[in-house]
């Protein structure tokens, strides 16, 4: 029996189990018949220890009941353990056990330690060495935090309930009882059951069309860490894109959304030009109810997206080659803990910048490179004003925290600039090569910062003769804020923008626009506006991009947070009605956290959302609590 362990679980829960039988520790165990953990790095996340027992494989059958809000299931896992293996540990939160089997045996025995805030609860099993299967069968709780439980009234169609889960980062547990941590990888095959009128959809093999029982199977053959396991359900229609990709969506989106995603197939096909083959066989994208707190989240073979991105012009785009991207980093070369989830995001970032730029030219990537590079120079510096400057490093510490406080643009946009540094320090062409065989090489396998270093370094000394200096990484992975080292990205159509900013500064009206700005060129121009506008010159500019009128959500995002600041009324009907029925925590923090700066805004906020939080997700409602107490 291992101590450690045992004191991790002090409680005993479930009736009947009074002793778990020691069996004395060989002191020279042979080596374990297990395939070892790549990952050496301990994920401070998790209660499982796969060095003992490791899952290897789920059977998950499960029927959603829409009237209680709560899942019943069996999870039956295939495990692998260790030559004196006694335990196994899931990590469970809020789930309510109803008995444990390992493989014939009716029951086993398993304990639940108390419950942490964060982690959830470990359930411990007894097992065998020779143990195969462990059998749990549960069901949810209707407060499950990966659940999001919508009424008719929050859909499109109003007529039908919907599901859907957010497992990122370690919110698995609260619908699967699972050993959830990204370094932990499982194939699984499921047998769903849900009300007929809807389709269930997960990331894995998916249905087209419904059927008449209700009852759906799927199989996912890759093996995938538990973060990204994913369900949805809801009355959702199929459209093709490509014979390998489509769109699901309500029917009254599924229309909108494919023409908006019409070049999807030359966006997967330009990200096997530049870094391999695409491993997963389809590339589906789901578009969800406005809830869904993300942006996009990359379950395999479909994409999970808010439809914030429907601007009607394909001018979001690049929120899905970002959720492509993810397919090689991230699903496939996974980070071994949250503490380097820049490796899942820098990556990703910049793979989905180099895929806009094969598509839409480099003017187009250098726009959304420049505003990444705003967005990470004003991260870095709310960070450092809220005492958080440790939080500016690339490699993080999570200890005691929640992973979700590592979702900063440091991950994303300083991840983006510190690989973008080197490919420009060295040549592309050396970079991309680097990049190919960084995929190839550790695809279905999980990395750390720590083991990240060896391998760029070893890679660019072997291939290239090029020695890459300790400085690089230093100041970049373990150094706060942003190195001077950091490269500058030039848009000429920003120049243009910055010109006639520059022009209206100084009094001039901006002539009529000859050539109509893109999305991100309002942006930009957005983003530049002096701190403190007259009400004329706020009536001037609104006039001049009809930004309260607009219908693109990053664009009334980004002029909410100045209307407020500059207390412009009219604008705020809009920005009410954008706060009710937006879902995504980019768009509603920076609005929200504007608010509050003043006392008359803060009663403002708190108004709109005690109206609005019923609408979010947990994870939305988590942050929002934390800035503007519940309600
Ligand atoms: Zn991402």
């Amino acid at each position: 029996m291992k101590i450690s362990l045992i004191s991790k679980l002090p409680l005993f829960l479930a009736a009947g189990v009074l002793s778990f039988a020691c069996q004395p520790k060989k002191e020279s165990a042979p080596e374990a018949p297990m395939t070892p953990a790549p990952a050496k790095a301990t994920d401070i996340h998790s209660n499982a220890d796969p060095q003992e027992a490791r899952v290897k494989h789920l059977h998950w059958k499960a029927a959603v009941d829409f009237e209680q809000q709560v899942i019943r299931a069996t999870a039956t896992w295939e495990i692998e353990a260790a030559a004196d293996a006694d335990l196994i540990t899931f990590d469970t939160k809020g789930l309510t056990i109803e008995k444990v089997q390992t493989d014939n045996d009716t029951t086993a025995e398993y304990r639940l330690s108390e419950p942490d805030a964060i982690l959830g609860q470990a359930l411990a099993v007894l097992i065998q060495p020779t143990t195969k299967t462990v059998t749990i069968h549960y069901r949810t709780n209707p407060g499950a935090e990966a659940l999001q439980w919508l009424s008719p009234q929050q859909t499109a169609g109003k007529k039908h309930p919907f599901l859907f889960t957010q497992s990122q980062a370690i919110l698995a547990r609260s619908w699967v009882p699972c050993q959830d941590s990204p370094g932990i990888r499982f194939t699984y095959d499921a047998e769903v059951t849900v009300p007929p009128a809807l389709l269930a959809l997960m990331s894995a093999s998916n249905p087209e069309t419904r059927n008449k029982t209700g009852v759906y199977t799927f199989e996912m053959k890759q093996p995938i860490p538990s973060y990204l396991l994913a369900l949805a359900v809801g009355d959702v229609s199929f459209k093709s894109i490509s014979p390998r990709s489509g769109i699901y969506a309500e029917p009254s989106v599924v229309g909108k959304a494919a023409w908006e995603f019409a070049d999807l197939e030359k966006m997967i096909a330009g990200a096997e030009e530049l870094y391999g083959p695409y491993q997963w066989e389809r590339y589906d994208v789901l578009v969800l109810p406005p809830s869904f707190p993300f942006g996009g989240m990359e379950n395999p073979r479909l994409t999970f997206a808010t439809p914030t991105i429907l601007s009607g012009d394909r001018s979001l785009t690049s929120l899905i080659a970002h959720e492509l991207a993810h397919s090689w980093s991230g699903n496939l070369v996974t980070n071994a803990t949250w503490n380097d989830f820049w490796l899942n995001e820098g990556f990703t970032v910049y793979f989905e910048t180099r895929i806009m730029e094969k598509l839409y030219g480099r003017d187009y990537a250098e726009m959304l490179a420049s505003l990444n590079l705003q967005d990470l120079k004003s991260e870095i510096q709310s960070l450092s004003d809220d005492g958080h400057p440790a939080d500016t490093k690339l490699k993080l510490n999570l200890a005691s925290r929640n992973p979700d406080d590592g979702v900063t643009a440091i991950a994303y946009n300083k991840g983006y600039f510190f690989l973008r540094t080197i490919e420009e320090m060295n040549g592309r062409e050396k970079f991309d090569r680097f990049v190919k065989d960084y995929f190839t090489q550790n695809a279905f396998k999980v990395m750390t910062t720590e083991a990240f270093i060896p391998f760029i370094r070893d890679y660019y000394q072997k291939q290239y003769n090029i020695t890459l200096n300790d400085t690089l990484f230093e100041e970049w992975i373990y150094g706060e804020g942003l190195p001077n080292s950091c490269s500058q990205p030039k848009s000429i159509r920003f120049d243009a923008v910055d010109a006639a900013m520059t022009k209206w500064k100084e009094g001039q009206k901006i002539e009529a626009l000859t050539k109509p700005w893109t999305t991100h060129e309002w942006l930009h121009f957005i983003n530049h506006l002096p701190d403190s506008l007259t009400p004329s010159q706020l009536k001037d500019v609104d006039a001049l991009g009809h930004f309260t009128a607009s219908g693109n959500a990053e664009i009334l995002a980004a002029w909410g947070v100045i209307a407020i600041h500059n207390q412009y009324t009219p604008a705020y009907a809009k920005i009410e009605d954008f706060l009710i029925h937006t879902g995504r925590r980019k768009f509603l923090m920076p609005i929200y956290t504007e608010f509050i700066k003043t006392a008359e805004g803060k009663a403002q906020a708190q108004a709109i959302y005690a109206k609005a939080r019923p609408n979010y997700h947990f994870v939305a409602v988590n942050s929002l609590d934390k800035l503007l107490g519940p309600p």
